[in-house]
């Protein structure tokens, strides 16, 4: 007995006008389950601290992306960064309203770099992206940059500002000082105005997330870890709403984050500036003895030897204070505090 057989030899027979809409509309659900199971996802992880007026408009902001990138599976995954305000209530609401928004909340203000290591570590999706709220890093980019991560053989875009226009200036010139320094001291190279906007492979999600240090400067990681990054450039955008909370002491913290955390260049200075020393005085002594030898040994001279003491003693206490933070980053890293402690999230199992 064929299916033909089977299928007519019911009470009420089927026609073959049925059997062919009956297959039709098999076809069309396997198809649609098909599509979805191939869609790829993505996660996008967003740190937010006290960002209750930008994070609803950011939300509106990708709203069309999402739709335009469909079949694409969205993860938004808002990281609250120990906020003040009512972020995490917005981030709550959001939930409700959209279950592809998730959150993580943290106990206190971790910080930027936590939040994105955080992000990345409960981030499901097969490509991952990081962005800020504050809409400086544009939505409408990430059609192009996961375009090209599925047609190029990159495994990840980044971005960068083309310009600084509408920043003071004293922090561009601290910024740019910034790059010259750790670019000829490291190894590794940081791309000169890189965000951290970008969009990454499965494959270099995990490769970050071996790097598990406690002192984190996520520019220098990404480099560090390798794989074929794709660099986009675009003009600087101003905050959508709120401030920046990165204040200028902030962020010489974070430059020497990264200049220890990705060169031990300056322990070699402290090196060369004793070694500099020694021959200086060596010349120095040479030099008395001879002077005493010819004129004699008037007392004169103090001025120049306190301030000879000083400058000496200056340098010291620099190569002392140089060593003393690459032993404060050890003493940091040897104690493997979590880099995070997460309060609350939307998926309950992940606290
Ligand atoms: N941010 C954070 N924790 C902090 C500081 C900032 O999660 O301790 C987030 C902030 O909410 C924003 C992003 O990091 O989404 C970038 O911060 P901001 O816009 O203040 O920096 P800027 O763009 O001025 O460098
Ligand atoms: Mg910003």
């Amino acid at each position: 007995m064929d299916l033909y057989q089977i299928l007519t030899t019911h009470n009420r027979p089927w026609s073959i006008r049925e059997i062919v809409i009956f297959v039709f509309f098999l076809a069309v659900v396997a198809g649609f389950l098909l599509l979805r199971l191939k869609a790829h996802r993505i996660t996008i992880i967003i740190p937010c601290f006290n960002e209750e007026e930008t994070l609803p408009v950011y939300y509106q902001a990708m709203l069309p992306v999402m739709k335009q990138m469909n079949p694409v599976d969205f993860e938004l995954l808002f990281i609250d960064d120990g906020s003040s305000d009512h972020t995490l209530l917005e981030m709550k609401q959001l939930h409700q309203k959209d279950p592809r928004c998730k959150y993580l909340s943290f106990s206190r203000n971790f910080g930027k770099e936590a939040a994105i290591y955080a992000g990345l570590s409960k981030a499901s999706g097969d490509y991952v992206a990081v962005m800020d709220v504050d809409l400086q890093d544009p939505p409408s980019l990430l059609p192009e940059m996961y375009k090209i991560l599925i047609e190029e053989e990159y495994d990840s875009v980044a971005t960068r500002r083309s310009d600084r226009t509408g920043e003071p200036q004293i922090r561009s010139f601290l910024s740019d000082s910034f790059y010259k320094i750790i670019n000829r001291i490291s190894k590794t190279e940081i791309m000169r105005g890189a965000r951290d906007f970008r969009l990454m492979k499965r494959n270099m999600v995990d490769a970050v997330l071996e790097m598990s240090e406690y002192n984190r400067f996520s520019k220098g990681i990404f480099e560090w870890v390798g794989f074929r990054t794709k660099w986009l450039e675009y003009e600087n955008i101003e905050r959508s709403a709120g401030e920046t909370k990165w204040s200028l002491k902030k962020l010489f913290v974070y430059s020497m984050e990264g200049i220890t955390g990705f060169s031990v260049a300056p322990l070699s200075l402290a090196s060369v500036l004793g070694l500099l020393f020694c021959l200086i005085s060596f010349v120095m002594i040479v030099v008395i003895i001879i002077r005493t030898l010819i004129w004699g040994d008037p007392v004169s001279g103090w001025p120049s030897l306190t301030c000879i003491i000083f400058m000496v003693s200056g340098v010291q206490l620099l190569c002392t204070g140089i060593v003393g933070q690459y032993l404060s980053k050890t003493y940091l890293e040897t104690k493997h505090r979590p880099i995070f402690i997460l309060k609350d999230s939307s998926e309950k199992e992940n606290i």
